[in-house]
């Protein structure tokens, strides 16, 4: 393997003291750029994640794990960190390929997995009904909608469904011959994303939670489910990645890790400086967008559009509605819970907050 860490192939035993884990570097043909599982020796041969469903993943799949002496058969058991297709994509091939394959998931992500559909147009329409309640306009929103569609039909099936085996929670352990994974529930990216921790070498797996070149967007949705009799504004239940995040970041603050073993940009030898990192990134977004609502919520308060607007004056409001959208309603869940903006229902059904 070259010294680019981006370049797809094999990391052998990255980590001196945890000899059985390597680090498969697989393309992706999205911006994120490539994905890194890990293939963990031992009995059962265990990888964590599996890339993308395509030619290029899994011929380079193929070839790491020829590297290993280990074939796709081998492999017997799938960790997934998330339900994401680039975590995801491959799990279902491994297991057509004939491997007596156990697959383990966070008990919220197995939903999501076993049911993972390219189509997502519940997540269109549940996406549009959030951006109205925000005040998102309806013409923008017809337009975000058919660009989606068009992207998702034009877009090559990367992922599959598969079937969970196990499903997991925090505090449960994974065996080994030699050692334990810890399992740690960490929500925020999506609503049962895990992490996996070996308490020797204090190694931390983090998927997309914590990275070494990035910061992962937090998601947001309604949940079935009636609205809390006791929020006055009658909404609905809703996963708010961002508040969850940043609790789970903060929980991680007091353990001393050793090394982060992430899903993407190497490997990372200072993880508490990363999540230092991660915690203020958002703290500054939370910061610019209470800034925000205090200047335009002068009469009437703000919505979250409206903030949206103010804070990028020069996005694209289709393109570049979606994320954006995402990190202002969750800054807006972060400041609500810390008392520091109050939601109100306008007659139009949309809600605006005002700063306290
Ligand atoms: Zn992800």
């Amino acid at each position: 393997m070259t010294n680019d860490p981006k370049a797809p192939g094999l990391r052998r035993a990255p980590v001196a003291e945890l000899p059985q884990v390597h680090q498969i570097v697989l393309p992706t043909p999205w911006e994120v750029g490539p994905v890194q599982i890990y293939l963990i020796e031992g009995d059962p041969i265990t990888l964590v994640d599996t890339g993308v469903r395509s030619e290029p993943s899994r011929a380079a799949l193929a070839a790491a794990l020829d590297a290993l002496g280990v074939g796709f058969e081998d492999v017997r058991r799938v960790v997934l960190t998330h339900h994401h297709g680039d975590h995801l994509g491959q799990a279902q091939s491994l297991r057509s390929a004939g491997a007596d394959l156990e697959v383990l998931a966070h008990e919220a992500e197995r939903e999501l997995v076993e049911n993972f559909s390219e189509d997502r147009e519940e997540d269109i329409v549940a996406t549009r009904a959030l951006f109205t309640e925000h005040g998102v306009p309806g013409e923008l929103l017809d337009r975000q909608a058919e660009m989606r569609r068009r992207w998702i039909s034009e877009d090559p099936v990367l992922c599959e469904p598969t079937r969970v085996d196990r499903e997991l929670r925090s505090g449960d352990r994974i065996g080994f011959k030699d050692f334990d994974l810890e399992v740690i529930h960490a929500p925020g990216h999506t609503a049962g994303h895990l992490l996996l921790h070996e308490p020797c070498s204090r190694t931390l797996f983090t998927g997309d939670h914590l990275m070494g070149d990035a910061v992962p967007f937090t998601e947001t949705y309604y949940e079935s489910g009636a609205p809390d009799p006791r929020d006055p504004l009658a909404r609905r239940p809703r996963f708010r990645g961002l508040p969850a995040y940043m609790a789970s970041l903060r929980e991680l603050r007091g353990r001393s890790f050793r090394t982060i073993l992430p899903a993407h940009g190497g490997i990372v030898e200072r993880p508490s400086r990363c999540i230092e990192d991660a915690i203020l990134f958002y703290e500054v977004r939370v910061q610019r967008i209470e800034r925000a609502l205090e200047k335009l919520s002068a009469e009437c308060g703000a919505t979250a559009w409206e903030i949206w607007c103010s804070l990028f004056p020069k996005a694209d409001p289709v393109t570049q509605m979606r994320t954006r959208m995402l990190m202002v309603i969750g800054g807006l869940d972060v400041l609500e819970d810390a008392g520091r903006a109050v939601p109100e229902r306008r007659a139009d059904g949309v809600i605006a907050y005002r700063p306290r």
